[in-house]
């Protein structure tokens, strides 16, 4: 995708600050954060939503919450973190790449508004 930010920041054309990076995801700090701790961990192929998971496409999925799940004891979340995917405009979704915003180091009511 041309024009994804996202996809841009995967390739390094616009800057980002690095959580963590693999072969098959990229987890970097959100420019807006909500909480202590707010990254974005995102698949490095360009999938539009959680509306477009696949069978094809599932694995990176999972495995990008098996590196939140390390990341959280690494970074120490202990009090617990909250994983939240919008996804599209009633959501709220603003970038149109598959994204788990990862918001930690405060207290978070629910139901979400
Ligand atoms: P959403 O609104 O759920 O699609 O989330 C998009 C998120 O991307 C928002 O929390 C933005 O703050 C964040 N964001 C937008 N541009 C950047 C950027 N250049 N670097 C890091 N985060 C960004
Ligand atoms: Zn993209």
């Amino acid at each position: 995708m041309n024009d994804c930010l996202f996809c841009k920041i995967v390739k390094g054309e616009i800057p980002s600050t690095k959580v963590y990076e693999d072969e098959l995801c990229y987890v970097f700090n959100d420019i807006a954060p909500t909480a202590p701790v707010h990254f974005l961990a995102i698949p490095k192929e360009h999938i539009a939503s959680a509306a477009d998971i696949t069978p094809e496409n599932s694995a990176v999925v999972a495995h990008i919450f098996e590196v939140i799940a390390k990341l959280s004891k690494d970074m120490g979340m202990t009090n617990g973190f909250r994983v939240v995917s919008n996804c599209g405009e009633s959501a709220g979704q603003t970038v149109h790449h598959l994204h788990f915003h990862v918001l930690s180091g405060r207290e978070f009511t629910w139901p979400a508004g």
